[in-house]
């Protein structure tokens, strides 16, 4: 899961990023509108986290500006206590879910998984695909209900094809999502990934599609 963060207030950003990257999530950090206009529009998040108060412009008149251009991914908006107007602008110019000023870390964390696995089409917090099931709000992994211990990076590319399951997910997605923008891995290094992960799960919980990407192998027994 891979989250941009647009929150002028440094101490404020570097504070929740470090708890969200602690959390396994990849988190990049906008001070401003402009460059987190430039970002939501050249790279691909799952979620956006936006405070209204920016250097150049409130969040509310950047996000109608992305909910216009079709930019359609999860906006949690971030107000100052007791100021219903701003919620209420925010709602009106897209934003899916708001936090208080301050707030609890963990709430972030919860509701940004919320929002992400909502965008995927699931309500229950709980995605099953054949015997693997990814709880979304312990952020754990099970197959056939024993826990599975994964690493960071094993656990975000898991999860990113669990929550688009039954799709194809192509290695461009993968290394959007799955890794920091400044270590984009070759193919090689996803292969590798799948490799261990099917180890870990299965040989047959992730099937590879020539030519287009993986997929979760929904309901065939491993
Ligand atoms: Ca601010």
């Amino acid at each position: 899961m891979k989250i941009l963060l647009v929150e002028d207030d440094k101490a404020l950003a570097e504070g929740l990023a470090t708890s969200l990257r602690d959390a396994g999530l990849l988190v990049e950090v906008a001070a401003d509108g402009r460059t987190a206009d430039f970002q939501v529009s050249t790279e691909r998040y799952d979620a956006v986290v936006l405070d209204l108060g920016l250097p150049d412009g409130n969040g509310t008149q950047w996000l109608s500006g992305w909910r216009e251009q079709g930019i359609d991914l999860p906006v949690l908006i971030l107000t100052a206590r007791e100021r219903w107007s701003d919620k209420a602008a925010g709602f009106s110019a897209g934003a899916d879910d708001y936090v208080t000023k301050p707030f609890e870390t963990a709430e972030i964390l919860f509701r940004l998984r919320a929002l992400v696995r909502r965008a995927h089409g699931h309500a229950h917090p709980v995605i099953r695909v054949g015997d693997i099931a990814l709880d979304t709000h312990a952020a754990q992994v099970t197959r056939s209900g024993m826990p599975v211990a994964l690493t960071a990076q094993e656990f975000r590319l898991l999860s990113h094809l669990i929550h688009a399951a039954p799709r194809v997910v192509s290695r461009t997605e993968l290394s959007e999502h799955v890794y920091d923008g400044d270590q984009e891995p070759d193919s090689n290094v996803i292969d590798v990934q799948v490799s261990r992960l099917r180890r870990k799960l299965g040989s047959s919980t992730i099937e590879t599609i020539r030519g287009q990407g993986y997929r979760m192998a929904g309901g065939e027994p491993a």
